[in-house]
């Protein structure tokens, strides 16, 4: 028997979800619910300068008023912080966890972006960092070492991805300096012990992946499947961020109905021949990968003028 697909909304109450987060949200969403699975919303408020409890609300009322439910909300990941830390430990035991003094500033003058996409490549300034050698009263971030050698995995959108860390990406933060467990541990914890089989999020984190998967070898869990899905764009290829303020979900319900919104975003996924208005459940019975666009980057203001 195939075990049962069960996927995630894992959103950061950091903002009002824009058009980009509710694209990633309804492939997530078709995904599972295709498959008969079930869907976990998880609201990632690791970051207590960031998140509000007003953005989740927010967000909550967004992916219902589109159409996109889930079964099960789990805790907040500020709720969770002693699984991350057990983690930490596992990881510190296996001897593979030091500390890095270095400031924001030095990081950016040591390390040269990675060529490829501008990810930085930390130099391993605190690797071999004698203890006497540490600064005294300044709290270090944490690190995980990695090895020279290549991750590989299938993404199930965009097809083969190699990664070496060591080159790519260098060891990287598991626990920040003022004490929050970065994304990276907290995430693969969550994901494994949630159950969770498929992940499908933007292309932005196709470079967290490798990372991510690094971590469930050493931590000896169970990876998902991933999918990572195009970014939204402006005319000029830049992504959607804040500044499109027009394309946050709070003005687009002043404008449209959820249908228009999941018509257009079906289209720009290569779900449906045209904008046409359509209701996400309606989609889900007919929905494949093999339909969805392998474009990196959609144009959504283009699309937008159609409806
Ligand atoms: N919380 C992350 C974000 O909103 C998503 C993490 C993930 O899907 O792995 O960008």
């Amino acid at each position: 028997m195939k075990p049962e697909t069960v996927g995630r909304f894992a959103p950061s109450p950091s903002g009002i979800m824009h058009l980009g987060n509710a694209y990633s949200a309804l492939l997530a969403w078709l995904s599972v619910r295709a498959a008969g699975g079930r869907m976990i919303l998880r609201i990632e408020d690791l970051d207590p300068d960031r998140s509000r409890q007003e953005y989740a609300d927010a967000i909550r009322r967004d992916l219902l008023w589109l159409g996109l439910d889930w079964d099960l909300e789990s805790a907040p990941q500020s709720a969770r912080t002693r699984r991350y830390a057990a983690a930490f430990e596992q990881l510190a035991e296996m001897g593979l966890v030091y500390p890095c003094y270095c400031t924001r500033a030095q990081l950016h003058a040591a390390s040269a972006p990675h060529a490829s996409d501008g990810q930085t490549v930390y130099p391993g300034t605190c690797r071999d960092l004698a203890p006497d050698a540490r600064p005294a009263g300044r709290a270090p971030a944490w690190r995980v070492r990695v090895p020279d050698e290549d991750v590989e995995f299938c993404d199930g959108r965009m097809g083969p991805v190699r990664e070496n860390l060591a080159r790519d990406c260098g060891d990287f933060i598991i626990r920040r300096s003022d004490g929050v467990y970065a994304y990276q541990l907290a995430v693969v914890v969550d994901d494994a012990e949630m159950g969770v089989s498929q992940v499908v999020r933007g292309c932005d984190l196709l470079h967290s992946t490798p990372r991510q998967l690094y971590l469930y070898r050493l931590l000896g869990l169970q990876a998902p499947e991933f999918y990572h899905v195009s970014l939204l764009c402006a005319p000029d290829g830049r992504r959607l961020s804040k500044r499109d303020g027009d394309l946050d979900l709070g003005a687009l319900r002043q404008r449209y109905s959820a249908e228009q919104i999941v018509g257009l975003l079906a289209c720009a996924a290569g779900l449906q021949p045209t904008p046409a208005p359509v209701r996400a459940e309606e989609l889900a019975e007919a929905f494949r990968w093999e339909k969805v666009t392998a474009e990196t980057a959609v144009d959504i203001r283009a699309w937008m003028e159609t409806i």
